[in-house]
């Protein structure tokens, strides 16, 4: 656990009356190269935007899906639970999805990863009451200022409450809301800090972004990302799901097994040849992607 001390409360109280724009003053780099992408900054506006869409699943779990990644929402009388945060930016979305649910207090927090698009909202939700669990390399990545070559983006380390308060290695348990959730660390696949979480009784599957449901993923090297893994990721991923399965994917539709498996003959394959005309449209185009497979070759 981390122990509150005198100056991250006051930070908090001063970032509570700064509002959002303070709150996100983080996410700003400190020096910007004159290669900046153009993404990240794209993200934060899309965000800002975006409604988010909310769909029933399977006994008390609900996927949320907006410009971030997708969000798993368990209810119950315990509180909250979510699977990931969204881009800052997201806030007022996102509050108002998840107070279309029901008026329960979010209590728990787990971030599939370290990526902004799913860490975006770990500070205000856990200003709303909520522990933060994760894998122990998100907390390691967010902690300090982070480069992504990728993005051409630096991450400056975000304030203490959006770091993870709890963090595991290899495999973790949690129950809540009368379901139990398993949690696993992935080998390095999309970034060293990739889990999936398995609610057992629904058999509800998120991967976190080591499955993108008909998008081409992102992979990102600089924090321990390759081809490699993404392959073993997905390999790891078919050989987990059943039939009735319902898999979240980080990105795209919520998916099930012939899903996984497309995704897994595409990063295998020759990447592009049967998708480029419908996966090249999301956030990641084929050259982008193409591009990443070969900076891991
Ligand atoms: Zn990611």
């Amino acid at each position: 656990m981390i122990t509150k001390s005198s100056a991250e409360i006051s930070r908090r109280q001063f970032v509570a009356a700064g509002g959002l724009c303070m709150a996100a003053a983080w996410l700003t780099p400190s020096v910007l190269p004159a290669q900046q992408d153009t993404l990240v900054k794209d993200a934060l506006r899309e965000a800002a935007n975006s409604k988010i869409a909310v769909q029933s699943l399977r006994r008390n779990i609900s996927v949320l899906i907006g410009a971030g990644g997708n969000i798993a929402v368990l209810t119950g009388s315990d509180g909250k639970l979510l699977v990931d945060a969204e881009i800052i930016t997201s806030r007022p979305h996102l509050s108002s999805a998840l107070a279309s649910i029901n008026a329960d207090p979010l209590k728990q927090l787990i971030n599939t990863h370290w990526h902004f698009d799913h860490t975006g909202g770990n500070e205000w939700v856990h200003e709303a009451g909520a522990s933060i669990l994760a894998h122990e390399n998100t907390r390691k990545h967010l902690s300090k200022n982070t480069w992504v070559e990728g993005w051409h983006y630096n991450f400056l380390a975000p304030p203490s409450g959006a770091l993870p308060s709890t963090v595991f290695q290899e495999k973790h348990t949690l129950k809540m809301n009368d379901s139990t959730l398993a949690l696993e660390h992935y080998q390095p696949a999309h970034t060293d800090s990739d889990i999936s979480v398995h609610f057992l009784e629904a058999d509800i599957f998120h991967t976190g972004d080591t499955f993108w449901n008909r998008n081409y993923p992102f992979i990102d090297y600089s924090t321990g990302g390759s081809i490699d893994g993404t392959i073993r990721a997905a390999e790891a991923n078919v050989a987990k799901v059943t039939d009735k399965m319902i898999v979240i994917p980080g990105h795209g539709v919520v998916g099930g097994k012939a899903d996984l498996i497309l995704f897994r003959d595409v990063m295998v394959a020759k990447p592009g040849a049967r998708t480029d005309a419908e996966w090249g449209n999301g956030f990641w185009t084929p050259a982008k992607f193409v591009g990443s497979v070969y900076q891991g070759v």
